[in-house]
């Protein structure tokens, strides 16, 4: 059977802990077969998704979508994601071919990423001006970076654990998802400290998905130490791009007379490619020839 990509909400009764956690193993495997992503990039692009779902829906207030960019002088370059508040995610990495292993033979993600750079976060309510913040990579482990730009740049303390599992020789997505805590400002330092304790006892989140456990359990699991409640589960979250063809041909429009004939005369076609789902759009020369029509100047 397969259960479609997820979120739970949880909090403890005593009101000192927040939690959200998602299972992401169907848009993260989406992503690596439109994006022909290697083993390293679907591992990298996947922690990635999974923190721009959990910082999305821990800061937006209102309706709109939330940008990721991870921006690390690694050989992945850049990784962009982008969520809405409807559940609907997309993603990519600038080199979706390279791979780096480390001596164990595992996939090695801050060295794909790189330890410089700089982690970029927007929020667009489609209403005013994007709230943008950008903070610096602090381990290029994605998951840290996150944490340190929530507590850095939101004053959110808070712990974050993400994980992809691939199938060792096909590197189809087995399990993929995290889970984000969030320290409420009445958590006592006791509090505080016998929840550290337990998370950071906890195996890796892709571990926890592979011996079975399901969201709520993983999120009780990780805030056993309280009386928990969940509050909410959402099973909308799926990978989609809004691009067009018609997108793509208001595009071309825009450009003018002159550079459409130009592109007619030395390309003789035109080809788009959208970063975000590597969806083709082509245009043939009738077609172009069209488009000058549609021109008034
Ligand atoms: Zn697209």
């Amino acid at each position: 059977m397969s259960e479609s990509d997820y979120l739970v909400k949880g909090i403890t009764k005593n009101g000192s802990f927040r939690a959200i956690a998602v299972s992401t193993k169907n848009l993260t495997e989406e992503a690596r077969q439109r994006h022909n992503l290697s083993h390293t990039s679907a591992v990298a692009l996947g922690r990635s998704m999974a923190c721009a779902i959990l910082l999305c829906y821990t800061l937006r207030k209102t309706k709109g979508h939330l940008t990721l960019k991870i921006k690390g002088e690694g050989p992945i370059g850049n990784i962009i994601v982008d969520v809405s508040s409807e559940g609907t995610v997309r993603g990519y990495v600038d080199h979706p071919e390279i791979e780096c292993f480390d001596q164990k033979g595992y996939v090695d993600i801050d060295k794909a990423v790189g330890k410089t750079g700089y982690v970029h976060v927007s929020y667009d309510n489609e209403k005013g001006i994007p709230y943008k913040s950008s903070v610096e990579i602090v381990s290029g482990e994605i998951a840290k970076d996150v944490v340190n730009y929530l507590a850095t740049s939101e004053q959110i303390a808070s712990f974050l654990s993400c994980g992809v599992y691939l199938e060792p020789a096909s590197g189809k997505v087995l399990h993929a998802g995290g889970i984000l805590i969030q320290t409420m400002p009445n958590a006592s330092d006791d509090d505080i400290k016998k929840t550290e304790e337990t998370v950071t006892k906890l195996d890796p989140f892709s571990i926890l998905l592979r011996s079975g456990l399901n969201l709520e359990q993983i999120l009780k699991k990780s805030l056993s130490d309280h009386d928990t409640e969940i509050l909410s589960e959402f099973e909308g979250l799926c990978f989609y791009c809004g691009c067009s063809r018609n997108k793509f041909e208001s595009a071309l429009i825009s450009l003018g007379r002159t550079e459409i004939k130009k592109i007619i005369t030395s390309v003789g076609y035109a080809e788009g490619r959208c970063n975000f789902c590597s969806n083709v759009y082509m245009f043939k020369k009738e077609e172009l020839e069209d488009l000058i029509k549609k021109r008034k100047d």
